[in-house]
């Protein structure tokens, strides 16, 4: 199989910058562009299968802009707007589903409803929201995984029961630092008895995996900081934590911080990943990539970060992704605040969700390139009989000059000829490892990509 491979760049030869970016998925949104044919989502979704598609409903809205947040979110929502926005939602779904077919064979596996903060919106908008994903779209929230991503203060108790009820399996708290004035230095005021009284109320709606986020790099943070932070959340037994680097990136409310190289952070964060990770391998956890860590014996769940490698995804919202083999698509992306407003009032105001507006062309390459990517950052790896059978040949053969550099880096694991998988070092630099696998026409888009 001939592929054309790009050089991993210096900072990853040398292992230098650790930090370089979160690959949650590829290519990045900064990648796509408006598609001058607009295909229709019929054409689209024809010959796919649909047995096992996963759903995602997007909430542009939050109470606060966290400093280190680059999602597609704006504060609040003025009168009646979160209400046009599920209008707009439920014309989407309409159209959405009327592509997809009415036949039976398709299925939703999943559903998440992510952000912004889902909870911003009222009981009666959230009883909207499932009622969108089950009667429009025909996902069954009872029988299927439903995660559903919180703040400390809209998971109030209304909320909560109705998401319990109507069959939410994951509810994820972004806490951030159980630290008052780490709370504040990460542009994300909060007091932690209100997170202590969130956590509670969340734990008594009995829905079954409680996740907390947390992040480390913020300013004064020390190892015994975080560490406090780290106790806090164990104290609530939560069946995941994710622990997040802090990135500053431009246009949030940190960027003012500068973004040049930082040697000394980069080693802040690197000693506090470590020592954390340490502690929740210490307290029973199980580490499934560098951000992601669950309780041993915590229930299973499909909805994590690894259902991002199957090919089926609808998105529903201004700011959500769908993924077909060939194609990945969306609406406009933007992070400064005049330009999400714009896009979110455009959506409002759409009353035509028939075709894709934005997006990237995937082909065998780039399909190759994600599933290795998406793989690697996993700590269980990558399968080779997987690749073969998906693919045909090997990494090996595919992503040579990649896979030399990280193995000369000590990145990569021994030991298991079956499985390519990173090494804890690897794990601890897959910032670096991700956009080390970027295809150099994506780069190209990336670099090409006037931030708004
Ligand atoms: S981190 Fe979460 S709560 Fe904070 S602004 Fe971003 S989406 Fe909203």
């Amino acid at each position: 199989m001939t592929t054309t491979t790009a050089p991993p760049t210096a900072a990853t030869r040398t292992g230098a910058t650790p930090y370089q970016s979160y690959v949650y998925a590829y290519p990045h949104k900064t990648a796509y562009r408006p598609l001058p044919h607009r295909p229709t989502l019929d054409s689209l979704w024809a010959a796919e299968p649909k047995d096992a598609v996963s759903l995602y409903l997007h909430i542009p809205f939050c109470e606060v802009r966290c400093g280190f947040c680059n999602l597609f979110t704006r504060i609040g929502a003025p009168d009646g707007l979160t209400g046009a926005y599920l209008d707009a939602l439920e014309r989407q779904a309409d159209a959405v589903r009327e592509a997809l077919g009415d036949g039976d064979e398709v299925r939703f596996a999943t559903a998440a409803f992510g952000g912004g903060t889902p909870t911003f919106l009222t009981t009666a908008e959230l009883e909207r929201l499932c009622d969108i994903a089950e009667h429009r779209m025909g996902a069954d929230l009872r029988a299927v995984p439903l995660s559903v991503e919180a703040s400390p203060a809209t998971a109030t108790a209304d909320r909560l029961a109705v998401l319990a009820a109507r069959g939410a399996t994951r509810l994820s708290l972004g806490v951030q630092s159980f630290v008052d004035s780490e709370a504040r230095a990460a542009v994300r005021p909060q007091r932690r008895a209100d997170v202590e009284s969130a956590l509670g109320r969340v734990r008594d709606a009995r829905i079954p995996v409680l996740n907390i986020d947390l992040i480390y790099g913020i300013d004064g943070q020390t190892e015994a900081t975080w560490r406090r932070s780290l106790d806090a959340a164990l104290a609530w037994q939560p069946e995941e934590l994710y622990l997040y680097p802090l990135y500053v990136r431009p246009l949030t409310g940190l960027s003012r911080r500068g973004g040049g190289p930082d040697p000394a952070w980069d080693e802040q964060r690197l000693r506090l990943y470590r020592a954390g990770r340490d502690h929740l391998l210490a307290h029973g956890y199980t580490q499934h990539s560098m951000r992601m860590f669950r309780r041993a014996d915590a229930p299973p769940h499909g909805a994590d970060d690894y259902a991002c490698q199957t090919d089926g995804m609808i998105g529903l919202g201004c700011g959500a992704r769908s993924y077909t083999a060939a194609l990945h698509y969306s609406f406009d992306y933007a992070v400064g605040m005049q330009e999400i407003r714009a896009i979110i009032d455009d959506y409002v105001g759409a009353t035509d969700f028939s075709r894709a507006e934005v997006g990237y062309s995937m082909d065998a390459y780039e399909a190759r390139r994600r599933h290795l990517l998406q793989s690697l950052l996993q700590a269980e790896g990558l399968r080779l009989d997987d690749y073969r059978a998906r693919f045909g040949g090997s990494p090996a053969d595919d992503f040579a000059p990649e896979l030399t550099a990280f193995g000369a880096l000590g990145w990569l694991a021994d030991g298991d000829p079956e499985t390519l998988r990173l090494s804890p070092e690897g794990l601890a630099h897959s910032d670096a490892v991700g956009p080390a696998l970027f295809s150099p026409a994506v780069r190209a888009a990336m670099a090409a990509y006037e931030r708004k």
